[in-house]
């Protein structure tokens, strides 16, 4: 068998409830599905077409630590339903696209703001803003045997104890079978993908020394420290 020519970087990988992990493959992120949150970003919250971006596999960090990352001073927390997939494909129906689903957890989509409001400005792309190391905090990932698959349930998000997002996951306007069927019509969909539900209204800053307490109704809280 061929070897490396350098050490193979390790599988970005995030814990399950049962403490085995779930190997992740690709990070797909969705942009403006609460219409709340959309309308405090500025923008109209009719159901337009969904757009994602991607984060990195190995930016998700079940560590309970996120690193104030550089240059930048607005550091905006976004608490999200991330779904994992078992399985995938290319034009997956509607009505068979949560037979893909293996699990969901708790995330945090860490943004730069500033880099992000900068990028889109100029038309560029967001991975600055986005993708920053160890951007995408998590709680372990619930099999949907355990736990279901998750259509309503209160999504929160807390700061040193105050409550800066609350919102329901009914509010999503792309529903999670929405987003599988219609990210596959884009990319093949395979194992071990990962997607980001989007973020109700609230969303703002965090400085060094903060702590984040990100909860969805099913699937438990996870405490994060911004270090
Ligand atoms: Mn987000």
């Amino acid at each position: 068998m061929p070897t490396f020519v350098i050490p193979a970087a390790d599988q970005p990988a995030v814990p399950t409830s049962s403490g085995e992990r779930f190997p992740v493959r690709r990070v797909y992120c969705i942009g403006r599905n609460f219409a709340d949150h959309a309308v405090e970003m500025g923008h109209d919250p009719t159901r337009e077409a969904p757009f994602f971006f991607q984060k990195n596999p190995d930016n998700l960090d079940p560590s309970g630590q996120f690193p104030y990352p550089p240059h930048t001073d607005n550091v905006h927390h976004e608490v999200e339903l991330l779904i994992a997939l078992k399985s995938g494909g290319t034009d997956i129906p509607l009505d068979t696209a949560l037979d893909h689903v293996w699990g969901y957890g708790v995330a945090l989509d860490m943004t730069r703001r500033d880099l992000q409001g900068a990028a889109k400005k100029a038309g560029r792309p967001w991975e600055i803003g986005k993708a920053a190391e160890r951007s995408g905090p998590v709680g372990p990932v619930y099999p949907v045997s355990d736990v279901g698959h998750l259509e309503a349930g209160r999504i929160s998000v807390s700061v040193n104890g105050e409550m800066r997002q609350d919102g329901d996951l009914n509010q999503m306007i792309w529903k999670v079978p929405e987003m599988i069927a219609y990210l596959s019509a884009y990319f093949e969909l395979a194992a071990g993908d990962v997607i980001l539900g989007g973020t109700p209204a609230g969303v703002g800053p965090v400085v060094r020394g903060d702590t984040m307490v990100a909860r969805i109704e099913g699937l438990g809280e996870i405490t994060v420290d911004v270090t």
